[in-house]
């Protein structure tokens, strides 16, 4: 996530003057401009790599997206949250939290969140046209 490698393959993901390439869930009933001001917890992906994860994944054959992102500006951490206790840090439970909230030093961090904005929703069949 923090050097916008592919989520499957690990090489650079795909990236133009339009943005960062992400495949993400379909949830654009969710709010209007949906994915704009989303946090993701999914790094990116490359162009070839979209199939392969269409095929093999689960949650996207509900419904997925392909999405060029031009700002995506690490915002927050996943991880474990943990409270004080008397013999050290007690873990509490799985979160996503912003760097904004107080409550991030307590989190043992697993993962960097990045927050999508300038999206650009991408039709599949303009994939295979994309170099990058
Ligand atoms: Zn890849």
């Amino acid at each position: 996530m923090e050097l916008l490698l592919c989520q499957v393959c690990g090489c650079i993901a795909a990236q133009n003057d339009d943005g960062v390439l992400w495949l993400q869930r379909d949830h654009r009933d969710d709010w209007p401009g949906w994915p704009e001001g989303m946090a993701s917890v999914e790094p990116p992906i490359c162009v070839p790599c979209v199939a392969v994860s269409l095929r093999h994944c689960p949650a996207l054959r509900r419904g997925a997206v392909v999405v060029r992102v031009r700002d995506c500006s690490v915002v927050g951490v996943r991880g474990v949250l943990h409270r004080p206790g008397v013999l050290g840090p007690v873990a509490i439970g799985a979160v996503t939290m912003s760097y904004g909230d107080p409550g991030v030093r307590w989190v043992l961090a697993s993962g960097l969140v990045r927050e999508l904005r300038d999206c650009t929703l991408v039709r599949f069949e303009e994939l295979a046209d994309q170099a990058a």
